[in-house]
């Protein structure tokens, strides 16, 4: 918790901390955008109906959002990027998007390769005031692993959540009081997550899962699972013919009797997989972004992390 707190300050020391400049704001956005395109300025003030005394975060996927609403409350507004049923992986920000960035007092993000395009926004950004918050940092360097999908091991969108907390309390300090006691509502719930996990885990018949990409490394760890990944880090990492027939091979041998597939983005190698080996598809979603009918449903990231928990338990084939 201590590195994320310095991370936080961190960030906030090399960006600086802003305060709502909306006039500077657009005119540093128009400089910015300037490279993207030529009628970029065209629509300045796309913030004028907002209310100024809320703080506007900027979010870069979907359970940053969550856990940026959940600890803001009615004191923030906050947008993600990555809307529903966009493959976060495969993610560019528009001209919109920049210029959103531009006039937010706050922009979170889980680094750590997740955003590839970030460091070039900030930098075509140029603004010493834009605070930035890169979620990922404290956390990898504890877990001396390359994988950015913490929010997926609820004991680590824990520490997330406290980092948010002290990054919107580091922007608007009066109101710390409150951002902090919303953080602690939210760990709380992220600690009854991990109970369901601990006990719902318990005594199952097998310990390894397959998966679309290897966004589960973290909450494998966690729960002493394996992930037995189809594609890489990111969906796009697919593996070579020869490499899918061995994947194929080894999956057989592990003896699961299902294999598990995104809701979105899955460029069919689990399906074709599953047929192989004859045994059944089951979604485990990593929450990247919500798909559509998720959104509307007003599903939320408690909701399908237990989901998620139920299609590991059949998998895992739990008592
Ligand atoms: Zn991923």
């Amino acid at each position: 918790m201590e590195g994320n707190i310095h991370q936080v300050f961190w960030t906030i020391l090399r960006h600086g901390i802003n305060r709502p400049r909306l006039a500077l704001r657009a005119v540093l956005a128009c400089l910015a955008l300037a490279a993207f395109s030529a009628a970029a300025c065209a629509s300045e003030e796309e913030g004028a109906g907002r209310n100024d005394d809320k703080l506007l975060v900027v979010t870069t996927l979907y359970p940053l959002e969550y856990f940026a609403k959940r600890v803001g409350g009615d004191l923030v507004d906050v947008v993600n990027l990555v809307g529903p049923g966009v493959e976060a992986h495969d993610f560019e920000p528009s001209t919109g998007d920049m210029r959103l960035m531009s006039k937010a007092d706050l922009v979170i993000y889980n680094g750590l390769g997740f955003e590839p395009w970030m460091d070039r926004a900030i930098s075509s950004l140029n603004d010493p005031d834009l605070a930035v918050v890169e979620l990922g940092l404290a956390l990898a360097e504890r877990s001396e692993a390359s994988d950015p999908h913490f929010w997926l091991d609820p004991l680590l969108a824990r520490e997330q959540v406290s980092a948010i907390g002290e990054a919107l309390s580091a922007a608007a300090p009066s109101h710390a009081t409150e951002f902090r006691r919303n953080a602690e509502a939210a760990v709380a719930d992220l600690d009854v997550l991990h109970d369901e996990f601990m006990v719902g885990l318990n005594g199952c018949e097998l310990s390894t899962f397959v998966t679309s990409h290897a966004a589960f490394g973290h909450l494998a760890a966690r729960y002493s699972l394996d992930q037995v990944s189809v594609s890489g880090l990111t969906p796009e990492a697919e593996p070579s013919p020869a490499k899918l027939a061995q994947l194929t091979r080894d999956i057989r041998s592990t003896g699961v009797k299902y294999v598990m597939t995104e809701t979105m983005s899955t460029r069919g190698l689990p399906e074709t997989i599953a047929a192989e080996i004859e045994v059944e598809v089951l979604t485990l979603h990593p929450l990247e972004s919500l798909t559509p009918n998720q959104s509307s449903e007003g599903e939320t990231y408690l909701d399908i992390m237990r989901e998620n928990l139920t299609s590991l338990r059949t998998a895992l084939e739990c008592p």
